[in-house]
This record gives C-alpha cells, sequence and structure tokens, in this order.
C-alpha cells in the first residue's frame, strides 16, 4: 500500500493555484472534471504521492458541503492498493463502513471506494486501484 494522493478541498482553484503553484513552487500536471462528483480537480505531483486540489462545481458538490461544514482543507488520504475488491471484502468483514458507490471508476480511469470516516478515526479515507498496479499483480 502507499499514499496515492491527499485530496484538499478548496473554494477556488486559481485561488489556491496562487499558493500551491505560484508561493511553494509545486508544478501543476493537470486538471480534471468529475461530473459525478461534481468536482474540478488539480493535480500537483509531489514525490511518490500528489495533492489534488478539489474545487466544487455545484452547490451539491459533497465539495461544497464539506466547506460549508468544515471549511476549506483537507478532505481525503487516498492508499493505492492492488487488489480493491479483495480489499473492501476484509474490511467490510472487519465492520468498516464502506461509502455508497465503491469500485466506480474515477479520475484517469482508477477504481476506488471510501471508507466512512467513523470507521478511520475521523480521516475520510479512499482506496484506489492503479490499473498498472493490478497488472503487475496479475503477472
Ligand atoms: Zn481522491
Amino acid at each position: 500500500m502507499k499514499l496515492e494522493h491527499i485530496g484538499i478541498a478548496v473554494r477556488s482553484l486559481e485561488q489556491a493555484l496562487r499558493f500551491y503553484r505560484d508561493t511553494l513552487g509545486l508544478r501543476v500536471a493537470g486538471f480534471e472534471t468529475l461530473p459525478a462528483e461534481k468536482v474540478r480537480v488539480a493535480l500537483l505531483p509531489l514525490g511518490e504521492t500528489r495533492l489534488e486540489l478539489l474545487e466544487p462545481t455545484a452547490e451539491d458538490s459533497p465539495i461544497a458541503q464539506f466547506i460549508s461544514k468544515r471549511g476549506e482543507g483537507i478532505h481525503h488520504i487516498a492508499l493505492g492498493v492492488s487488489q480493491l475488491d479483495a480489499h473492501l471484502r476484509q474490511l467490510e468483514a472487519a465492520g468498516v463502513r464502506v461509502l455508497p458507490g465503491k469500485g466506480e471508476t474515477g479520475a484517469s480511469g482508477h477504481r476506488y471506494a471510501f471508507l466512512h470516516p467513523s470507521s478511520c478515526g475521523g480521516v475520510l479515507v479512499e482506496l484506489v486501484e492503479a490499473p498498472q498496479a493490478a497488472v503487475r499483480e496479475a503477472k
């Protein structure tokens, strides 16, 4: 398992990038819009991992709801796994709450699932199955 990315909720990508890109000096590898999640994402590689700045694209976006409740800040951490379904079976058997929509395909064609913060010490944890990791596993 590895740290795949850290998701950070921001009101405005443009404004957030003034800090992360212009002041801190991180590189922006690209942008993605995820219509299902109502979010626009800026991808900032950071060593073996990356930051994902998450800007809501609608009032009812989960990110907009997070910001209105808790303000901007770290929204979730994502762990890369090679066999998502096997991990989810094991976690569910251990009583961990997995949020609806598990196993859907998100950014860059990766399958993912979210674990409820109440099962993870208050942290929203995402599991991401990297396609290349799945291939390595199969060899
Ligand atoms: Zn994520």
